[in-house]
């Protein structure tokens, strides 16, 4: 028998949806939200589509964009399984928080769109997921359009990310031409358009995988071209493993349409049958925890501000590793070994932020934050003394100069310089020499934030001089020689004193290789 907290942990199901912008991740968000009774009318998602913007209490530079900055997370039941969606901004102005929030998931969901393939923030976000070594599950999307070449798709799977692959189920047509899927791992027919058929949804497979000789679709072109690639996959293919997909190394593929919900409720469904329930973290000491261990404890992933600016409160996010959260416990911040009662929490709904009485390993709570958190804190109730793993920084590509615009400002300018810096919104770099600011981020937002929240929050106004995209590379303190740097290798320190340079491309950057072959350049992640 399990205990209760056994029960409730292995029910958790946590994960987030990585997608370039427009493959469809907000549109299969809301089918599975609908799936899961969370919302009752599609468009809830991104208030952009239908106005609701002004209803979120989310900061002004969100609404004046009309996209969401920071990732936020919806729950919802679906069988015997909690769902735990995890947000990624899937704007192009993605932030190191994106990065971030693939810390707190125990696996991932990437929605191609099947005319585009593999796109440029599809592969940043999938490297990261596999650092982590998490299972990646396989949305093909959009196809109720002609897109490209289903085996083309998965080639390319391959060689681009350099993942196998494993179709889950096969398109029978494409676009007008869709006749449903051939589901390979079921043993049935999934039809598109049923009443074209008479009611049934399903035509299961008989014993040669095939189905009754007498069914109008037999005749059809478009499964005979549907059973010649499964018949070539099945010969030549990889074989389904469920070791490879928990590791990371097999991507179940599953193809449909988010748009027109064909193909969502089967993925959901196996999806949930194989992702991985919360397993044990990894702590500074090298130990793991597991999500059973009575004590609670978690780490921040992400913090928030300005959810309400009314308030001017900040979020700290926090991925719940062991025990049982419970509002009004007492917990201990494991960096400063402050002790102290946690009383309001708030967990986000899709539109609507519901307070959290209880959260185990795998879900996510929110806590209203008045500086005391930073990015990659561990939490924890008890004696139990746990310092999770670091969260790794991701190396920026995108630089800008920065001063304050008023020279009196000064004192302001560095404390909000440095509370932004440590709570993981910016990076900061300064020139060896001369001590000058150079701000970096992953994504153009992150700099707009960083300037409307200097100003509002630390009454400071900021002179953003672009540098344009920079190639980072660390060097070894010992390699250090000021004569090597250039105006297209600009060296600057991080903000615990380690050298790096800037360099102005990849070709800067070979030359410099060239040049100084003895010299390690080395990238984060
Ligand atoms: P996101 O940027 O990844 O969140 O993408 P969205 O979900 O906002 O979708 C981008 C566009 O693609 C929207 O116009 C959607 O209506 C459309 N779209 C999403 N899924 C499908 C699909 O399965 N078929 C078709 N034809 N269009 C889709």
């Amino acid at each position: 028998m399990s205990t209760k907290l056994e029960q409730a942990v292995d029910s958790r199901r946590t994960f987030a949806i990585i997608s370039h912008p427009d493959a469809g991740k907000t549109t299969i968000t809301e089918q599975l939200l609908l799936f899961g009774g969370a919302i009752r009318q599609a468009g809830t998602v991104k208030g952009k589509k239908t106005g609701n913007f002004a209803k979120s209490d989310w900061m002004e530079i969100e609404k004046q964009r009309g996209i969401s900055v920071t990732s936020s997370v919806m729950q919802f039941d679906y069988d015997d399984k909690r769902v735990n969606i995890l947000d990624t901004p899937g704007h192009e102005d993605f932030s190191e928080d994106t990065y971030r929030t693939l810390m707190a998931v125990d696996a991932a969901v990437m929605v191609v769109d099947t005319a585009k393939g593999i796109e440029a923030q599809t592969k940043k976000l999938f490297q990261v997921c596999r650092m982590r070594g998490i299972p990646i599950f396989t949305f093909m999307n959009k196809l109720d359009r002609d897109g490209r070449e289903p085996l083309d798709l998965l080639a390319e799977l391959e060689e681009v990310l350099e993942i196998e692959s494993y179709p889950m189920n096969w398109p029978i047509g494409m676009g007008k031409g869709l006749e449903g899927l051939y589901d390979v791992y079921h043993k049935r027919v999934e039809l598109h358009r049923p009443e074209k058929y008479g009611e049934e949804r399903f035509i299961p497979l008989n014993d040669e995988g095939d189905i009754p000789a007498d069914h109008p679709l037999h005749q059809d072109n478009v499964y005979t071209q549907a059973m010649e690639d499964v018949e070539l996959l099945t010969e030549a293919g990889n074989e389904f493993s469920e070791e490879k997909i928990a590791s990371g190394k097999l991507t179940p593929v599953f193809f449909g349409s988010a748009l027109t919900n064909f193909g969502v409720q089967t993925f959901l469904e196996t999806f949930l049958q194989f992702a991985p329930k919360p397993s044990e973290h990894k702590t500074m000491a090298e130990e793991t925890v597991s999500p059973y261990e009575e004590e609670f404890s978690g780490f921040v992933f992400k913090i928030q501000a300005n959810m309400n600016p009314a308030h001017r409160d900040r979020i700290a996010f926090i991925r719940v590793c062991s025990g049982t959260f419970e509002r009004g416990m007492d917990v201990t911040l494991e960096r400063t070994g402050k002790k102290f009662k946690l009383s309001n929490s708030t967990q986000f709904m899709a539109d609507s932020r519901e307070t959290v009485e209880e959260a185990v390993a795998g879900d996510i709570i929110g806590l209203y934050d008045t500086g005391n958190y930073q990015i990659g804190d561990t939490i924890y109730s008890g004696k139990m003394k746990v310092a999770y793993e670091e969260l790794p920084q991701f190396t920026p590509e995108l630089f800008m100069k920065v001063t304050a615009k008023n020279v009196m400002k000064q004192k302001s300018f560095h404390k909000g310089m440095e509370q932004l810096v440590q709570e993981g919104a910016i990076q900061l770099y300064k020139t060896i020499l001369t001590e000058d600011y150079i701000i970096g981020a992953v994504g153009q937002l992150q700099f707009e934030v960083f300037q409307h929240r200097m100003l509002n929050e630390y009454n400071t106004e900021v002179i953003l001089t672009p540098m344009g995209t920079k190639t980072a590379r660390w060097i070894d303190p010992e390699d250090l020689d000021e004569r090597m740097s250039s105006s297209r290798n600009i060296l600057v320190k991080d903000r615990f004193d380690q050298p790096l340079f800037l360099f102005e491309n990849r070709f800067a950057m070979n030359w410099f290789a060239d040049k100084y072959p003895d010299v390690e350049l080395k990238a984060l992640l």
